[in-house]
C-alpha cells in the first residue's frame, strides 16, 4: 500500500462508496476506497436498471451535486423511459435500463480517473477508536489505516446469507463473501442493528427465450438522459419483452410455499413490501389475472435476461417448474438462480441528518448499512456522507441538505427521525414538496450549493451558469410581453374578457394553452434553448401552487430558526415524555431546529415546544 494516512477512508466499493469517494476526494480530501473486490466496483448487484418513480429524481439530484449516477447511468443506457411521462412533471421519473457492464466500466474508469482517491483491495475488519472518534480502520491482515474520517458502506455483506429454498449460503451476494467483523465492532459499539433481507429473481438465457410470444416494449422515442451534462444517447436502444404470469404458476407456487425459504420460519429479517417476491405475490395478493413480468436484456452483448418481477427464495427445481409456465418461457434455460439475502443494517436513528454516527465521532454510515434498498437510495446518502466526512476531516462544520431542497433531505431526515420498520426507498409521496423538488430543476435546487462548496467541476459550473441565464432570460422576456384578452382572442386563445393583460408566463398557466401556441404570438420565444423553454412552461403551469408551497418552505424555516428562549425549563414542559424532557434538558437546543435533530423527537414534541417557546416571547418582560 503506498500510503497508510488519509483523510477520508469510505469502506466499500458499491453505490454509497463510489459517490462517497468521489464526493470527498472531489472536495480536495486524500481519499481512500477499501473494497473487497475492485472488479466489484459499480456493481449493480440486483436490476439492471436506473431511476424511476421517486428514483429518478435522487439520480438528477446526485447529479445536481456532481456526484457519478447520473453520468454513468447515461454511459450505460440502453432503454430510457420517462415514467409517468402523462401526469404532472412533479411525478414524472426518468428511468434507464443499463447494460450492466457498461456501468460497471463507466463506474471503474470515473473513480481511476478522480484525483485525490486510491483504490485498496483489502477487507476492513475493526476499527481503532480514540476520544474524538474513528482515528484508523484495521484491514484483515492486521495493517492499520489512518484517517480523519471513516465512511461505512458495506451494503448487504454485513452478516450477510443468502436463502434458495432450504439452501444457506454465508455470502454478501451470490459468490462474493459475507463479512461478519465489522457487525461485531458495530454490536461491541452498541449501536442498534437490525435484520432486513432482499431477493432477485433467477436469471435466464436470453436465447431461450421464445420473444415471439411476448408483448414488446420500446424506449421512449424521445429519451431523456439523465445528467445535465449529457448531450445525446451514447448507446443503440432496445426493447424490454413483457408477459405474465398463469395459473399454472400460481398453482406450483401455492403448493411449494412452505418450501420458500420466506415461509418455511427461515428467515428473520423483513422485506420491502413494494418489492414483493413472487411467493408473497400470490400469497397475499391472490391470482388476479397475472402478474406482470418484464424480461430485461443484461445488456447489449449480454445474454442474461433479468425478469423483473419474479423475485425468489423457492428451491432450484421449483423455480424451473415456475417459469416453464410463463409464455415465452416454456423452455427457458435457468444461468442464475434466484435468492433471497438477510443482512445486518444500523437503526438510522443512530446517525444525525450529516449521517455521522452520534455514537463515534467521525464515523460516517451510508447505504444498505442505513436500512434503505436501491442504487439511488444508497448513491444519494453516499455523496452526503462523503462530503461532510471530509469536511468534518477538515476540521469543518458538516452541512445538511434540508426536506424543502431536495428528496435527498426528505430520506435523510426521514430515516434519521423516525427510522425504519422495512427497507425504506424513495417515493415522491415522501416529499410534503414535491411540486417544487422536481427531476427537471434538480440543478437549479442544488448546483449552487455544489459550487459554493466547492465540489463542482468547472464544466458544470460554466454549463450550470449558462443554462441559469438562459432560464432567466426566458422567464424576464415571457413576463415581459403581454397581450390584452381581445388581442388573445385574435389569436385563437379564449380567455376571460375582462381587460386585463395577460403575459406569456400568465398565459401557459392556462391548461388548455400550449407552448407552441405562445411561441407562435411571440416567435422570439422559439429562439431560446429547448431545456429553458420546457423549464418557463413548467413553472408557469404550477405558479399558483409553487407560491404557496414557497411561502409554506419560508414559513417552516422562520418556525426552525425560532430561538427556544433560554428562560424556557425544558425539562418540565407538559405533555412531553420524561425521556424526552430529560434529552432536552441535557441537549439545550438554542432553536427549533437544533431540537428537532434530537433523537426521538416527535413532530407532536415539536409542536408543544414551539407553542411554549412562543408563549413566552409575547409575554411581557418585567422592567427592572
Ligand atoms: P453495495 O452495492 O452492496 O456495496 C457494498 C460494498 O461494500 C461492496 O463493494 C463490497 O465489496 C464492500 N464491502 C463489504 N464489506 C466490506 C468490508 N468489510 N471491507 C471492505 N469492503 C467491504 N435494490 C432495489 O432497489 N431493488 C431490488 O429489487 C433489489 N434487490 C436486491 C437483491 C439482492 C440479492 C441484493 C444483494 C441487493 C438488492 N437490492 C435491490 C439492493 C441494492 O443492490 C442495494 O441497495 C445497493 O447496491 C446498495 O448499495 P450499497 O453501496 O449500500 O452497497
Amino acid at each position: 500500500m503506498a500510503k497508510k494516512q488519509f483523510d477520508v477512508v469510505v469502506i466499500g466499493g458499491g453505490h454509497a462508496g463510489c459517490e462517497a469517494a468521489s464526493a470527498s476526494a472531489r472536495y480536495g480530501a486524500a481519499t481512500a476506497l477499501l473494497t473487497l473486490n475492485r472488479g466489484g466496483i459499480g456493481q449493480m448487484s440486483c436490476n439492471p436498471a436506473i431511476g424511476g418513480i421517486g428514483k429518478g429524481q435522487l439520480v438528477r439530484e446526485i447529479d445536481a451535486l456532481d456526484g457519478l449516477m447520473g453520468r454513468v447511468a447515461d454511459a450505460a443506457a440502453i432503454q430510457y423511459r420517462l415514467l409517468n411521462r402523462r401526469k404532472g412533471p412533479a411525478v414524472r421519473g426518468p428511468r434507464s435500463q443499463a447494460d450492466r457492464r457498461l456501468y460497471k466500466d463507466a463506474m471503474t474508469e470515473a473513480i481511476d480517473l478522480q484525483d485525490n482517491l486510491e483504490v485498496i483491495e483489502a477487507e476492513v475488519i475493526d476499527f481503532r477508536i480514540g476520544t474524538s472518534g474513528v482515528e484508523a480502520v484495521i484491514l484483515a491482515d492486521g495493517t492499520e489505516v489512518c484517517c480523519g474520517a471513516a465512511v461505512l458502506t458495506t451494503g448487504t455483506f454485513l452478516g450477510g446469507l443468502i436463502h434458495i429454498g432450504e439452501k444457506r449460503i454465508a455470502a454478501g451476494r451470490l459468490n462474493e463473501p459475507a463479512t461478519h467483523g465489522l457487525s461485531r465492532m458495530l454490536q461491541r459499539e452498541g449501536f442498534r442493528l437490525g435484520r432486513l433481507k432482499t431477493g432477485t429473481p433467477p436469471r435466464i438465457d436470453r436465447q431461450s427465450v421464445d420473444w415471439t410470444a411476448v408483448d414488446e416494449q420500446h424506449a421512449d422515442e424521445d429519451p431523456v438522459p439523465f445528467s445535465f451534462m449529457t448531450e445525446g444517447v451514447q448507446n443503440p436502444q432496445i426493447s424490454c419483452g413483457v408477459t405474465r404470469t398463469t395459473a399454472e404458476t400460481h398453482r406450483i407456487i401455492r403448493e411449494n410455499l412452505h418450501r420458500s425459504a420466506m415461509y418455511s420460519g427461515a428467515i428473520d429479517g423483513v422485506g420491502p413490501r413494494y418489492c414483493p417476491s413472487i411467493e408473497d405475490k400470490i400469497a397475499k395478493f391472490g391470482d388476479r389475472d397475472g402478474h406482470q413480468i418484464f424480461l430485461e436484456p443484461e445488456g447489449l452483448e449480454d445474454q442474461t435476461v433479468y425478469p423483473n418481477g419474479i423475485s425468489t427464495s423457492l428451491p432450484e427445481d421449483v423455480q424451473r417448474a415456475l417459469v416453464s409456465t410463463i409464455p415465452g418461457l416454456e423452455r427457458a434455460a435457468i444461468l442464475q438462480p434466484g435468492y433471497a439475502i438477510e443482512y445486518d443494517h444500523v437503526d438510522p436513528r443512530e446517525l444525525r441528518h450529516t449521517l455521522e454516527t452520534k455514537r463515534i465521532g467521525r464515523l460516517f454510515l451510508a447505504g444498505q448499512i442505513n436500512g434503505t434498498t436501491g442504487y439511488e437510495e444508497a448513491a444519494a446518502q453516499g455523496i452526503v456522507a462523503g462530503m461532510n466526512a471530509a469536511k468534518i476531516a477538515a476540521g469543518e462544520d458538516g452541512v445538511i441538505i434540508g426536506r424543502s431542497d431536495a428528496y435527498i433531505g426528505v430520506m435523510i431526515d426521514d430515516l434519521v427521525s423516525r427510522g425504519i420498520s422495512e427497507p425504506y426507498r424513495m417515493f415522491t409521496s415522501r416529499s410534503e414538496f414535491r411540486l417544487s423538488l422536481r427531476a427537471d430543476n434538480a440543478d437549479r435546487r442544488l448546483t449552487p450549493m455544489a459550487i459554493e462548496l466547492g465540489l463542482c467541476s468547472r464544466e458544470r459550473r460554466i454549463k450550470f451558469e449558462r443554462d441559469r441565464s438562459e432560464f432567466e432570460m426566458v422567464r424576464q422576456y415571457a413576463e415581459t410581453v403581454s397581450v390584452t384578452p381581445d388581442q388573445a382572442a385574435r389569436e385563437g386563445i379564449e380567455i376571460n374578457r375582462d381587460g386585463v393583460r395577460r403575459t406569456a408566463f400568465d398565459l401557459l398557466s392556462y391548461p388548455n394553452i400550449t407552448l407552441e401556441t405562445i411561441v407562435g404570438i411571440w416567435p422570439r420565444l422559439g429562439t431560446f434553448d429547448g431545456r429553458a423553454l420546457d423549464a418557463l412552461e413548467t413553472d408557469a403551469r404550477y405558479a399558483a401552487y409553487l407560491g404557496r408551497q414557497q411561502a409554506d418552505i419560508a414559513a417552516m424555516k422562520r418556525e426552525q430558526m425560532r430561538v427556544i428562549p433560554e428562560e424556557l425549563d425544558l425539562s418540565a414542559l407538559p405533555g412531553l415524555s420524561n425521556e424526552l424532557k430529560q434529552k432536552l434538558a441535557t441537549e439545550r437546543p438554542e432553536t427549533i431546529a437544533q431540537a428537532q435533530r434530537i433523537d426521538g423527537m416527535t413532530p407532536a414534541a415539536i409542536g408543544i415546544l414551539m407553542a411554549h417557546s412562543k408563549k413566552l416571547e409575547s409575554m411581557p418582560r418585567e422592567t427592572p
